[in-house]
């Protein structure tokens, strides 16, 4: 197999992953197209240079100007139009969607549209619009491979059985920076001992997300929209050694997980491959050195937003979509300095209280309650 990729986020964590996953398979994954916001034109006319791109989106206009007077013989692209233009260029098979939150959303459901393949690494999309996306895959026939890791590790454990075969799903969690830390001092938590993640290294909002544990919260809505599971089943587990990446358990009591070294470069192989696996030369899992392994029950009274996930699914309809966007907001405000860490959830929940759901049935919709989200949570912060 080969593969034509367009990378939405190029200049992120996970673009970074991406592109170390092609230099390791030259003669299988190709670069036609990158896109990114623009806030970082070194890294980014530099990878356009390694990769020979020929097509670049930058969403800032006046970056895209000058990417474009350094990168000759390009085609620079800016705004919404530049992300339209790449997610359905002809020379594009597989588009990785790697952007953060809900402004993926469009461009991910545009290049289903146009029939290609996408490898899913941005879970705010599937949080806002899991139905309309999923909906529209199936209906275009093209493939959703998740790169989030606990949910490459259930696209490959449930390969071992049947959807009516099996009886939940288990996230694993590291429990974040402050698994461990008592919760009359969570007023205290400063933003950088929040963004020190144990085991992963990755941008602001998902390390925050990962503090707060709504990343696990947003993971269990993704999971129920991408394998059409109930949330009532689907749990999650604290895993501080970050190990296993996620389990599923079968009616007959057998379970099957999936276990790699605690790097994204796993899960983005994977959804490049699928439905291969190719070898490499990544650093491996040695069995007989790891020791031990660990799993504890997550504390809901500690980290209220996996429950709070949970019932926005139970809500249904607009619900996840208004979670996400008061959470966006909320992680904003915090790296902003202008709340404590307990106040990004307490906010959460305020606009989910005050939220009716409704229902959903084009991306114009979801983009509006979205909106409706991000103002509500915005006035609940003022000060
Ligand atoms: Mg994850």
């Amino acid at each position: 197999m080969n593969s034509r990729l367009a990378i939405l986020g190029c200049t992120g964590s996970v673009g970074h992953s991406v592109l170390e996953v092609v230099r390791h398979h030259p003669d299988r994954l190709q670069v036609s197209a990158l896109a990114a916001r623009g806030s970082n034109l070194e890294l980014l006319a530099q990878q356009a240079r390694e990769f020979n791109v020929s097509l670049v989106a930058v969403h800032d206009e006046t970056r895209a100007r000058e990417l474009a007077a350094r990168l000759a013989g390009v085609e620079v692209v800016p705004g919404d139009e530049g992300l339209e233009r790449v997610v359905s260029d002809p020379s594009v098979d597989r588009v990785v969607g790697a952007m953060v939150g809900a402004a993926g959303l469009p461009p991910v459901y545009r290049a289903i549209e146009a029939g290609k393949d996408v490898a899913l690494a941005n879970k705010e999309v599937l949080v806002v619009a899991g139905r309309l996306v999923m909906d529209l895959a199936r209906r275009r026939g093209v493939e959703i491979l998740p790169i989030d890791s606990e949910h490459a590790a259930l696209h490959q454990a449930l390969r071992g059985g049947r959807r009516a075969e099996v009886r939940r799903l288990v996230l694993t969690a590291s429990g974040g920076p402050f698994r461990d830390r008592p919760r009359s001092t969570f007023e205290d938590i400063t933003i950088s001992e929040a963004l020190e993640h144990p085991t992963w290294k990755m941008g602001a909002k998902i390390t925050i997300d990962s503090a707060t544990l709504m990343n696990k919260g947003l993971e269990l809505i993704e999971a129920s929209f991408l394998f059409d599971v109930p949330g009532s089943e689907i749990d999650a587990v604290i895993h501080p050694q970050s190990i296993v990446h996620s389990l599923v358990e079968f009616r007959d009591g057998s379970w099957l997980a999936q276990l790699s070294v605690n790097d994204m470069i796993f899960p983005v192989q994977y959804a490049l491959s699928f439905p291969e696996r190719w070898g490499n030369e990544f650093p491996r899992l040695e069995m007989s050195e790891l020791g031990r392994l660990d799993f504890r029950p997550l504390d809901d009274g500690k980290f209220p937003a996996l429950a709070l996930a949970r019932h926005a699914l139970e809500m249904g309809e607009s619900a996840p979509a208004v979670l996400n966007a008061a959470n966006e907001v909320a992680v904003a405000a915090f790296l902003a300095g202008k709340i404590r860490y307990p106040q990004i959830v307490a906010t959460v929940e305020r606009v989910l209280d005050s939220h009716q759901p409704a229902a959903m049935p084009s991306l114009e919709e979801a983009l509006e309650w979205d909106r409706w989200g991000r103002e509500r949570a915005s006035t609940l912060l003022k000060p």
